[in-house]
């Protein structure tokens, strides 16, 4: 017979039609009179109830039936006699595709999420996990769909650069040399020529200076795609492998950027909305329980636009009352580091901020100069949760300028001479953001670990699955 989906059977008012459907068994009750297996086969946070008759079936076939396991089930779809749901199947044929030793890791309910961690590759069969991916691929659609609805092009950056998009080093290097037998040059430093590429190679990590060179082709373009950092920060928002978003639009202005940065993810929590309730609902009842609240809040509201200068004020005034904070407040010209970002955020706004004008000493070389010389045209998102979720800028256009600055950083000119070749042909205005994939994902969960939210987390000391 051909096999229902459990989402579509939930769906279906035949009754009295027969069924097939297939999945792992979440729980099997037996009494005397009936069993009850719940049965998931991944399309839908919901299970299926298949009744069964035990004396119709192998008793012994029937007890080995446990948590984990793999069924193929024929059965009657039937209306259901039982409360939270409205159909079940009357089991008639059961075939056990594959059954589930006790020591099957996921066995008991209420693991914590640290424990599964260490089962990275078994945690997905878990109703928090499946509800966690079914969002995530919905939330990739929900992109692609926002910047081709938009007149945004799909752009393809190369994974492997030769260049340093932040100017910070954190880059994991690429080679084919035997480390065993390193060649090295009079002054000891290794001789790259023989390399696959021939010169110095690392994993990206971000695609926006060749994005710059698309939009300043097409006009408007989005990269969707990994980046690696080999920052060794162990907390509960960075991973070493992370997806990022990254538009660039030509002839985009700070406000206008800001605007489309808004609208992008206020687009994007709204899809989810609307598209994963039943999901969000699971995850509102066992990991958040202000979680749709929140997602709500933040499609309705205006985002604060706040100057940094400003935001340093509000934090040294709220010092100034007695708000502790770990990091310490250190006035104009500090970096906020994530406590900062949600005080202003849940605390003082109580809404998104989106950060401008930041001191150009902390941000990447690329980024537009406001008249003042000191600041410069940032357009950082800050969310309530998460902290820094959105990274933008407008870009330096003048060609002058630009490669003042990466002299004045100690940057090697010649590595960006194809990036300069944007301002040195036919230059424009043009700006653009990276917004971290999983952020967002973390967010529209109210999941509290990066780690939770991408299937096979990569941090420091862990590339085990
Ligand atoms: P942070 O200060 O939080 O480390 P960043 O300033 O290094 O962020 P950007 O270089 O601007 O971040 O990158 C753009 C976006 O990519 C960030 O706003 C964030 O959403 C995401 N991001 C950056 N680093 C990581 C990481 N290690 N893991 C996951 N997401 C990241
Ligand atoms: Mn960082």
């Amino acid at each position: 017979m051909k096999r229902t989906k459990v989402v579509d059977a939930l769906q279906c008012t035949d009754f009295g039609k027969e069924i097939n459907v297939r999945g792992w068994v979440r729980s099997h009750r037996s009494s005397k009179a009936v069993d009850f297996i719940a049965l998931n086969d991944g399309s839908t946070i919901k299970n299926i109830q298949i009744v069964v008759d035990p004396t119709a079936f192998d008793a012994e076939v029937l007890k080995s039936i446990t948590t984990g396991s793999c069924l193929n089930v024929d059965g009657v779809l039937v209306e259901s006699q039982g409360k939270g749901q409205t159909v079940e199947v009357t089991g008639k044929h059961i075939e056990v595709y594959g059954l589930c030793p006790s020591d099957y890791p996921m066995q008991k309910k209420g693991q914590s999420f640290e424990y599964m961690r260490k089962y990275a590759h078994m945690r997905l069969r878990t109703n928090t996990f499946g509800a966690v991916f079914r969002i995530r691929h919905n939330m990739a659609i929900a992109i692609h769909k926002y910047f081709h609805d938009h007149g945004f092009f799909y752009f393809h950056t190369p994974l492997i650069t030769a260049s340093d998009a932040e100017g910070a080093g954190d880059m994991f290097q690429v080679t084919t040399l035997n480390l065993n037998e390193l060649t090295r040059d009079e002054n000891g430093n290794i001789d790259y020529k023989d390399d696959f590429f021939g010169r110095k190679t690392s994993l990206t990590v971000s695609g926006q200076l060749e994005g710059e060179l698309g939009a300043t082709a097409l006009g408007a373009i989005y990269t969707f795609g990994p980046t690696f950092r080999a920052e060794n920060s162990n907390t509960p928002r960075h991973l070493a492998e992370f997806w990022m978003i990254e538009p660039e639009v030509a002839f985009i202005d700070k406000d206008e950027l800001m605007d489309l940065e808004e609208d992008f993810i206020k687009y994007c929590v709204n899809w989810a909305l609307t598209h994963c309730k039943d999901d969000l609902e699971f995850l509102n009842q066992m990991i958040d329980k202000s979680l749709i609240q929140t997602l709500e809040s933040v499609v309705k509201e205006r985002f604060v636009r706040l100057p940094y200068t400003e935001g340093i004020n509000i934090l040294e005034q709220a010092v100034a009352n007695g708000r502790q904070f770990e990091f310490p407040v250190t006035g104009w010209g500090m970096d906020l580091s994530s406590e900062h970002e949600r005080y202003l955020v849940e605390e003082h706004f109580k809404r998104p901020v989106i950060m401008t004008d930041y001191p150009a000493e902390i941000k990447a070389f690329y980024m537009k100069k406001n008249d003042d010389g000191k600041t410069m045209q940032g357009t950082d998102v800050l969310f309530p949760r998460i902290g820094e979720i959105i990274g933008g800028s407008v870009r330096e256009e003048d060609y002058g300028k630009l490669v003042a600055e990466i002299k004045s950083r100690g940057m090697e000119e010649s590595a960006y001479s194809w990036y300069l070749d944007t301002r040195k042909y036919g230059s424009c205005p043009h700006g653009g953001f990276g917004l971290g994939f999983e952020r967002l994902i973390l967010f529209v969960t109210g999941m509290q670990n990066i780690r939770d939210v991408i299937p096979f987390p990569r941090t420091p000391k862990n590339a085990e699955f």
